[in-house]
């Protein structure tokens, strides 16, 4: 059996584009399918509007769809008792693009890290501490940043200690949203690989969500590509994309060399 399989998911919202006007409603996902391997690192890509956060807001527990269902395990999401929800609230973790809007700009590296320790394990103190310096080691920062606050950190350190607090009981799945694409190119390459190492010595699933095509071939088993909320195409790995509005995506990466961005 697959860990997630989402079947036939649709979101429309009703706005109003002004006060006296009927709500209109607007689709953001058309009839969504997908499924995930335990173990597989599954690239969504697709422009900026495209549904993918809306996609993943739904996978996470976090936004109800219109219709159709989203089976983690063997726990469909939204029909779910609060006892099991509380397990896929451990089991299913994010790391979301701008790692500072998700941290608590009062709480200390420490107090980040170990709020999921608080809430899902019963370990005393010495034990949450001894966790967290072992979880800094595994995303490459030193213990001397627990007492730092997220502001006197760099973005690139920022993102580590979102996916240290991620990682810190044990998920089943991470989705990551953008995690990368606020980060210059040289943290993204760093934070790719980092990764791709936590994913096989914990036998993590990703759902690794992007506008950047090479970092998703980087990191993904698999890419879906999804436009105007239709998923339009699969490709593994290393096949060519068809659908034209992936092709569109790629072409739109600019050459790392000026010289070649001319042609
Ligand atoms: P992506 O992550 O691919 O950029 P999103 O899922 O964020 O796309 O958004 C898809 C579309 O859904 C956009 O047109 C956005 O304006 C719309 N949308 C997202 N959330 C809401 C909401 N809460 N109410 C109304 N429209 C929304
Ligand atoms: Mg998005």
């Amino acid at each position: 059996m697959s860990l997630l399989e989402v079947k036939n998911v649709t979101k429309h919202y009703e706005v109003r584009s002004s006060l006296l006007q009927k709500k209109q409603v607007v689709p953001v996902l058309e009839d969504v399918t997908l499924s995930l391997q335990a173990g597989e690192c599954l690239g969504l890509v697709g422009q900026s509007g495209s549904g993918k956060s809306t996609l993943s807001r739904i996978i996470l527990g976090l936004e109800e769809p219109t219709s159709g269902t989203v089976r983690f395990d063997d726990v469909y999401l939204y029909q779910a008792d609060n006892q099991k929800k509380k397990q896929i609230r451990r089991d299913l973790q994010a790391v979301f693009q701008n790692s500072f809007n998700s941290l608590n700009p009062r709480q200390t590296v420490m107090e980040i890290i170990e709020e999921p320790l608080l809430n899902f394990e019963n370990y005393s103190r010495d034990e949450r501490r001894h966790k967290v310096e072992e979880l800094l080691d595994c995303v490459g920062l030193v213990n001397e940043v627990v007492h730092k606050f997220p502001s006197q950190l760099s973005g690139g350190q920022q993102q580590r200690v979102c996916i240290a607090r991620a990682i810190a009981i044990n998920p089943k799945l991470i989705v990551l949203d953008e995690a990368i694409s606020s980060l210059d190119m040289i943290l993204q390459k760093q934070i790719l690989t980092l990764l791709q190492a936590l994913q096989h010595q914990l036998k993590l699933s990703y759902i690794f969500i992007s506008h950047d095509l090479n970092a998703t071939r980087f990191i993904s088993d698999r890419i879906l590509v999804m436009h105007q909320g239709q998923l339009v195409d699969e490709v593994s790995k290393d096949a060519s994309i068809k659908h034209p509005a992936a092709r569109e995506l790629f072409n739109a990466i600019l050459p790392t060399h000026p010289r070649d961005r001319e042609r």
